[in-house]
């Protein structure tokens, strides 16, 4: 009895529940693809042979599957098959509304319930440093944060349910956002004959700071890790970018709020994947903006 059991063990699920086993618990998986459970024997996880018995008597349950469609129809399923008194996580990105219908599911069975999608992509995962961003209530936080410290570096209690994926459309958002200014403050300092080492020099250290720059600048050179270095390869990808992009815009309608920087980002990001970029890493919308492509 005991121990956690992690469905979706995707390329994000997958460190993640290996780290869990590193921590030294007992970690119980379930994928639909059979290729996950060679890899999931090798991180010394258990593959169970449905969702159903990979949830049985467990005390956590962490979920990371594609959409709020995946987690819901997972969570009606494991609801009526989890043990009293169990944590059920979800750390997939989805829709705040489906966020909350999953925690709504798990009150009706008396079971606790966060959302606590992450930041950090697959090399945050792997290293064990994601950011958790949790909505639910203060007792299923506190019966979490342990499990999450074990895969993140800092684990934020953003408010009740829901309030984890609101935070993370938000800041995805925001990350959108200031990637296309970034980069069309890049393309038009190579108009104006301004050296790219020069423009970060001032940027990085000036009011038109953001992580878009001083983390992942879109051109090669100053900063030497960013995708820009190495053709663009994600990183992550622009069709990734688009998906929590249209969270954000899904989220904004629902509620009547008015974000039309965000709705521009996402105009922008549904031609470069229409484009057949959506593999690039999203800072490879630069080329299009040089180019004028996205204007036409
Ligand atoms: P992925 O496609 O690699 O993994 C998802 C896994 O879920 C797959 O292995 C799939 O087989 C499995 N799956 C789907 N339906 C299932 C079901 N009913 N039962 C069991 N398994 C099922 O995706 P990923 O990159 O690991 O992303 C997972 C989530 O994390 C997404 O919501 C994504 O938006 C989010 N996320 C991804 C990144 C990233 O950089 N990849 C960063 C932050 C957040």
């Amino acid at each position: 009895m005991g121990g956690v059991a992690f469905i979706g063990l995707g390329n994000m699920g997958l460190p993640m529940a290996c780290n869990l086993t590193r921590a030294g618990h007992r970690v119980t998986g379930f994928d639909l693809s059979p290729a996950a459970k060679q890899a999931a024997s090798e991180g010394g996880i258990a593959f169970a042979q449905s969702a159903l018995d990979c949830v049985r008597g467990a005390d956590v349950v962490i979920t990371m599957l594609p959409a709020g469609k995946h987690v819901l129809a997972v969570w009606e399923e494991i609801v009526q098959a989890s043990q009293p008194g169990a944590l059920l996580i979800d750390s997939s990105t989805i829709d705040v509304e489906s966020a909350r219908a999953a925690h709504a599911l798990a009150a009706a069975k008396g079971l606790l319930s966060l959302d606590a999608p992450v930041s950090g992509g697959t090399g945050g995962a792997s290293a064990g440093t994601l950011t958790f961003m949790c909505g639910g209530s203060a007792e299923a936080f506190a019966a979490g944060k342990s499990y999450l410290e074990a895969m993140g570096k800092r684990i934020v209690h953003c408010g009740g349910a829901g309030a984890g994926q609101a935070a993370k459309v938000c800041n995805n958002m925001i990350l959108g956002a200031t990637m296309v200014a970034t980069c069309e403050a890049f393309v038009l300092a190579e108009k104006l004959g301004l050296d790219h080492q020069a423009l970060f020099d001032v940027v990085s250290t000036s009011s038109g700071q953001s992580w878009s720059t001083t983390n992942y600048c879109p051109v090669p050179g100053p900063v030497p890790a960013s995708p820009a270095n190495n053709g663009y390869k994600p990183g992550f990808a622009a069709s990734l970018m688009l998906k929590d992009l249209m969270l954000s815009q899904e989220a904004a309608a629902s509620i009547g709020a008015v974000t039309p920087m965000g709705a521009a980002a996402t105009g922008l990001y549904q031609r470069f994947v229409a484009e057949g970029s959506g593999e690039m890493d999203f800072s490879g919308i630069i080329a299009f903006l040089r180019e004028g492509t996205l204007l036409d």
